[in-house]
């Protein structure tokens, strides 16, 4: 009989995590946040436990909090890039060796089965669920994750900056795909935060020409250290018309205008999980001329896989601000501000 799990008593049995009490604003007057102590969890069949050494902070994580999103799993603890060190294998459980420091993404499992993962979209399942919405995610010492979802960490990256990589890269990755931006074409985008900084750098490095809009002063300097060709106001007309374009702020009222910036044949991608409400579309200003609107809808896992491998090889640079773990519901009020440069990281574990 091969060893079926590792014996768990090393381990603490209660750890301390953020979970979310009652959905609402972060910066109202009762918090919607609090730090507790629960039970560590126990991986079962598939499941890998992971020490959890620092967790990116999302703006999924704040529509989780405020309740943009509807509770899916009560008072659960939000966070979903997550990086980690191995402690345990549940049973039947054998891809990671304890110690291998692995990342944990938003994507936390899907069926399989469906016609949507057997035609490679899975990020379309229906039965899909989410680290830190479905499940307890990475504002905690401990977590689990299904072997089969995580990824390795190329080693090049601290902890710290390999956080963001997790949700913030990967979904700009899958955006900046679904952008369909030509070769040496112009790309728009709409928030300059910790996604699109990162997609920035990938489509900067393939040549393309890079035009940001923002409120936020200090994200418009960020974009034009990092290498942008304009940083803009929120609603300004672009200084060109671009050829593609992709929205991570999660504001419908920027649509319009990001659409009649585009030029014909043009391609505008949203890349939230959340959008307020789109204002109506003028026709002939908005769409007309074969321009496309889609969505993006979370990630396969060969988004992440091939994500990560270009990351590396590319020695992407996120800039991150490191966070207390008892400072969650501080980065998340800074997450909302907007005006932010990189990606804020919360510091659980000990490397
Ligand atoms: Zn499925
Ligand atoms: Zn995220």
């Amino acid at each position: 009989m091969p060893k079926q799990a590792e014996s768990l008593d090393h381990l603490p049995t209660t750890m301390r995590a953020w979970q979310v009490t009652t959905p609402g604003p972060v910066d109202g007057d009762r918090a919607p946040l609090a730090l507790v102590t629960k039970p560590v969890p126990r991986p079962k069949r598939g499941e890998t436990l992971v020490r959890v050494l620092t967790c990116g902070v999302c703006h999924t994580d704040l529509h989780v909090t405020e309740g943009d999103l509807p509770v899916h799993h009560a008072h659960v603890t939000p966070g979903h890039e997550i990086i980690g060190e191995v402690v345990a294998n549940g049973p039947e459980t054998r891809r990671f060796a304890l110690g291998t420091r692995i990342g944990i993404p938003w994507l936390r499992w899907t069926c399989g089965v469906c016609r949507f993962c057997r035609s490679g979209r899975e990020n379309l399942c229906p039965h899909s669920q989410y680290t830190g919405w479905d499940h307890d995610g990475g504002y905690a010492e401990y977590v689990t994750v299904p072997e089969g979802f995580a990824y390795q960490v190329p080693e090049r990256f601290d902890s710290i900056t390999a956080a963001p990589l997790l949700c913030a890269g990967i979904i700009g990755y899958r955006a900046f795909e679904r952008a369909n931006v030509p070769a040496g074409g112009r790309l728009g985008l709409y928030g300059f935060g910790g996604s699109a900084h990162i997609t920035a750098q990938i489509a900067l490095d393939q040549g393309i020409e890079v035009h940001v809009f923002t409120r936020g002063q200090d994200a418009q300097a960020f974009a034009l250290k990092l290498g942008a060709t304009s940083a803009n106001g929120a609603y300004d007309v672009a200084p060109v018309k671009l050829d593609a374009a992709i929205m991570f702020a999660p504001a419908g009222a920027m649509v319009p205008n990001a659409l009649a910036n585009l030029v014909k044949g043009g391609t505008l991608a949203l890349a939230g999980i959340h959008l307020s409400d789109v204002p109506s579309l003028n026709y002939q200003q908005h769409l007309f001329h074969e321009k496309t609107l889609t969505s993006v809808e979370s990630n396969t896992r060969k988004d992440g896989e091939t994500f990560l491998t270009l990351a590396d090889r590319l020695a992407l640079r996120p800039a991150t601000s490191p966070y207390a773990f008892t400072k969650a519901d501080e980065a998340l009020r800074f997450v909302k501000r907007g005006d932010i440069e990189g990606a804020c990281v919360l510091r659980i574990g000990q490397d």
